[in-house]
């Protein structure tokens, strides 16, 4: 017997919670429930996290957590228990799967059967944000190797355990060579550790456009946070229903599962809503509790209750479905039909091999780092910029001296174009005179003559070579 822990949440949430914990329990399933209360209650009692201590505590201990959706109150300072519960537990893997239910359920794509892989924890969702200048806000996308390693190795494992034949990756790194290039480069690596799986790149724009089009031709995708978060809903809506589709977030240590969609407040209480999508979610559950054998018979009795046309309202239509029916009647129908097979739509069988082969990550000795100039972001109201490059060149000495300027991005000095436009804040690169190494004394010498000269200076980063290689990119132009 697992124990698991399990919150109801808000709006349909229960409804949706009881008929799914039904159906898993009458299929078999070894498992022994400790609820907590999360969401709503929760924050409108004062506790701006939506959840107590004591339920962490509970979380941390199962270790596996089923969640229904919640309603976060609007205004107010609430966090969302989603992004805090996937950060504080590292939970670094979002795994959604999206299949079109044709002819049963209405899609354009009836061949769709795609698993979208998403990295959970870092890239722009790391929340750091700063408004620097009166004109210009910055978030800063952290993508780090542990963090890429991870999640394409779940990727693949993913594939492999479930007999998937390609990984796609989609990044944007003709664009950001470091970050999105890192994602790219570790997908390079590891996809040589599986060779039995087929694996390819794909640009992230033509990709989803080639996705939204053509699902059939994909089958795993592994991205980074920002991507995943748009496509999967993409994925989820064009399968059919975002009210069909499930999610698990693993971590090393613990997992929670869940419906996409949220807690449909105005459908709440009145027996009508779809539990499918957190069926799925409990379905993936069971598979990581390796109850393969319960998940297989709960998934294969829930596609016989689908093509048997017995359908709730979100999904039910005239000539297709055979029977309308409230969330209670959806969940006996499942039941009903436990131990039985689909007819025209796939069955699945799910292995019973052990689960996935997951090393912890190994940290890589310390590259030898260089540190062979700084830019120095200023704010400045002028509009020249050789007015600012001659004000700016005060600050060269016999080490370093200034070697660009860019306004987002974009070289402006020297030789830069009038009709770029730009903005009050700029970028003001600094490399040794002699083309070898600066000290970080040197930068100190920058900021105080920087100040000195009344220079408004908001941020340095160092440009750095790690084992000879740069780790910087040149100004767009340059
Ligand atoms: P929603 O997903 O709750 O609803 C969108 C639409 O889909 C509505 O028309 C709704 O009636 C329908 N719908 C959703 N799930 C359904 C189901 N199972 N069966 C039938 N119809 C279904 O999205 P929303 O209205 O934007 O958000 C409502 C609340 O849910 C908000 O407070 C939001 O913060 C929260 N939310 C929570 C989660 C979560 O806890 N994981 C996720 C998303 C939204």
């Amino acid at each position: 017997m697992t124990k698991i822990t399990v919150a109801k949440g808000d709006g349909i949430g229960p409804e949706i919670m009881d008929a799914t914990l039904e159906i898993i329990l009458a299929a078999g399933a070894n498992i022994e429930i400790e609820e907590i209360e999360v969401g709503e209650k929760v924050y409108l009692a004062g506790n701006t996290a939506g959840i107590a201590k004591e339920s962490w505590d509970v979380i941390r201990r199962n270790k596996v957590f089923l969640k229904a959706p919640i309603t976060t109150p609007q205004g107010g300072g609430y966090k969302s228990l989603n992004v805090t519960t996937r950060k504080f537990l590292g939970l670094y893997s979002n795994v959604r799967p999206c299949m079109s239910l044709h002819p049963f359920v209405k899609t354009k794509h009836p061949e769709m059967d795609i698993v979208i892989v998403r990295e959970n924890e870092e890239d722009l969702y790391a929340g750091i944000e700063h408004q620097q200048t009166d004109e210009v806000v910055q978030c800063l996308k952290l993508i780090s190797r542990p963090g890429c390693e991870k999640i394409v190795r779940y990727a693949f494992e993913y594939a492999k355990h479930y007999g998937r034949k390609k990984v796609t990756c989609f990044t944007k790194d003709n664009i950001m060579k470091q970050t999105d290039g890192l994602f790219h480069q570790v997908f390079d690596e590891i996809a040589k550790e599986y060779p039995e799986i087929e694996n390819e790149h794909w640009i992230i724009d033509i990709g989803a456009a080639k996705m939204a089009d053509t699902p059939e031709a994909f089958d795993v995708i592994v991205m980074p946070n920002l991507y995943g978060d748009v496509l999967s809903d993409v994925a989820a809506q064009i399968a059919g229903s975002v009210g069909l589709a499930g999610s698990a977030n693993i971590g090393e240590e613990c997992a929670m599962f869940e419906a996409i969609h949220g807690s449909a407040p105005r459908r709440a209480g009145q027996n009508l809503a779809n539990p499918s999508g957190l069926l799925q979610g409990a379905i993936m559950m069971l598979n990581h509790l390796g109850q393969t054998k319960i998940a297989e018979k709960v998934q294969n009795a829930w596609l016989k209750t689908i093509e048997d046309g017995i359908h709730t309202y979100d999904i039910f239509k005239e000539g297709v479905s055979k029977q309308k029916v409230g969330t209670k009647e959806f969940a006996q129908a499942v039941i009903a039909n436990l131990g039985q097979q689909p007819t025209h739509l796939k069955s699945v069988t799910y292995s019973e091999e052990a689960s996935f082969n997951l090393p912890k990550y190994q940290r890589k000795p310390a590259s030898q780092k260089d540190l062979v100039g700084v830019d120095v972001f200023v704010q400045w109201q002028g509009l020249n910029p050789d007015e600012l490059a001659e004000k700016i060149q005060k600050l060269n000495s016999e080490k370093v001296q200034l070697s660009m300027i860019t306004n987002r991005g974009i070289k402006v000095w020297p030789e830069g174009f009038k009709e770029t436009f730009c903005t009050d804040h700029w970028r003001c690169r600094f490399k040794p005179t002699d083309g070898n190494l600066m000290s970080k004394q040197e930068i100190l010498n920058l900021l105080s003559q920087a100040v000195d000269l009344d220079i408004d200076t908001i941020k340095t980063e160092n440009l750095y070579n790690f084992n000879g290689k740069s780790g910087y990119s040149l100004g767009q132009g340059q």
